[in-house]
């Protein structure tokens, strides 16, 4: 299967590494869409948070758990930041690998689209 989240995990395709654990990783994405931009993935291939189940759930868990600790570290725990999934074509998904979308560092605004 050809996925670059799956391929990212496994180190085949680097990436700059912002928290990892057993379940997910968190790594800068590379078109920063905020002086803060980063992907949250579970490291099991689920396609999109279409496919969350009671089964996979507890990745979505974990990473929402962790979500303080990376916005500390990347120092935008206080000043506040926007946590985003796309999912499927009319979501704008354009990475078939559940991904959180973790923005900060400036004023996003209060619009969501
Ligand atoms: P989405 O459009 O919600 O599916 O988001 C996919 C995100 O992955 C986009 O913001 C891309 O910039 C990002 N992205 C794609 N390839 C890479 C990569 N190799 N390393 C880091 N981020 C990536
Ligand atoms: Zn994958």
């Amino acid at each position: 299967m050809d996925c670059i989240f799956c391929s990212i995990i496994k180190g085949e395709i680097p990436s700059n590494t912002v928290y990892e654990d057993d379940l997910i990783k968190a790594f800068y994405d590379i078109e920063p869409q905020a002086p803060k931009h980063i992907i949250i993935i579970p490291k099991e291939h689920i396609k999109s948070a279409g496919d969350i189940t009671e089964e996979n759930a507890k990745y979505i868990s974990h990473i929402f758990s962790k979500i303080p600790q990376i916005a500390e570290k990347e120092g935008i725990k206080d000043s506040g930041f926007r946590v985003i999934t796309n999912s499927g074509r009319d979501g704008g998904q354009t990475v078939g690998h559940l991904h959180f979308h973790l923005l900060g560092g400036r004023d996003l605004g209060a619009k969501i689209v």
